[in-house]
């Protein structure tokens, strides 16, 4: 498998150049009418190294919103503050359904299938606002993800939470039936607000790669260094980004790219090639499943050509 920064920097080009020239780009979300403002023709890939090093190409320092790639740092944080105690409120299965769906709810007991899917991250939030109120919680999970990545210049982005308060009644659906069911245990209207603003974190995809070190090199920022969650909860998230991080295009993206991977809405995607890379790669435009196209597309040509495959033998 290839390690050697120059080549991965080759790569990397490579498929920038590849992506400019593709016209089937996918389509802007525009459910969440802030996001339909977002140029298609962005795209950018970053490699978060062992060393520390970042190699990122095409627009690696345009700041986007991450959507439901927040899920993973809010479930670590709710991993690090409940512990296993968490998995009475949320499930470990992939749903093979739409990340909106409330289909499944009402056949299990209100209980949410994995934490990576709407309602099950509307739950995994809910237990976060179980030790803190909402201004304290979105603080918390804020200030993780710049320890991550090291920088402080993260931010959630009010027009894109605001954007999303206004036209989130699918939403509003999910949480309000789980109030019923007794999976959330705070108003409905305060478990959202605090998800709406979780989801609205902006970053650049430099700043997603190196946020999600942690879970290239089992729960530590780089590989022996400083520690942001235990490696059992490392394996355990990144086993679940596999099997739920895409949705019911989990079973796709495991099958073409084969590393864990979570997706979001602002076609955003965040993939970990164990001990090796942490990836950001961010095009807007989403296939028929809500996850990028080129993104995906992206990471299908980097595993193939580095070997990164998780399935590939070390
Ligand atoms: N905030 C978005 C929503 O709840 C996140 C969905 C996503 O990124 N797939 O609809």
């Amino acid at each position: 498998s290839v390690s050697d920064p120059e080549r991965l920097r080759e790569i990397v080009g490579e498929i920038c150049d590849h992506m400019a020239r593709e016209t089937d780009r996918g389509q802007v979300a525009d459910y969440i009418p802030e996001l339909a403002k977002v140029d298609a023709n962005r795209f950018a890939l970053a490699l978060a190294l062992p060393s520390g090093e970042v190699i990122g190409g095409g627009d690696a320092d345009t700041r986007f919103s991450i959507q439901s790639v927040s899920k993973v740092f809010a479930l670590a944080v709710a991993l690090g503050r409940i512990g296993d105690q968490l998995w009475t409120r949320v499930g470990r299965e992939p749903s093979g359904d739409p990340f909106n769906s409330i289909v499944q709810l009402e056949h299990e007991r209100g209980l949410p299938r994995n934490p990576f899917i709407n309602a099950g991250a509307i739950a995994v939030t809910d237990a976060i606002l179980s030790r803190s109120e909402p201004r304290e919680a979105l603080g918390q999970i804020l200030q993780f993800v710049r320890f991550l990545a090291d920088d402080d210049d993260i931010a959630i982005d009010p027009g894109v939470a605001a954007s999303e308060t206004v036209s989130g009644w699918r939403n509003a659906a999910l949480a309000n039936f789980m109030r019923d069911f007794g999976t959330i245990e705070r108003h409905p209207e305060k478990v959202l607000g605090t998800y709406f603003h979780q989801c609205a974190i902006a970053m650049t995809p430099r700043q997603l790669a190196l946020a999600g070190r942690f879970l290239a090199f089992d729960g530590a920022l780089t590989p022996g260094g400083a520690r942001a969650i235990a490696p059992r909860m490392a394996r355990q998230i990144n086993a679940l980004m596999l099997t739920c991080g895409h949705y019911d295009g989990s079973g796709e993206f495991a099958f073409r790219v084969g590393l864990p991977g979570k997706s979001g809405v602002g076609g955003g995607i965040l993939a970990v090639a164990p001990g090796r890379a942490s990836i950001g790669a961010w095009s807007p435009g989403l296939n028929a499943v809500g996850n990028s196209q080129l993104a995906s597309m992206a990471l299908e040509m980097l595993a193939d050509r580095t070997g990164w495959s998780v399935f590939a033998p070390k």
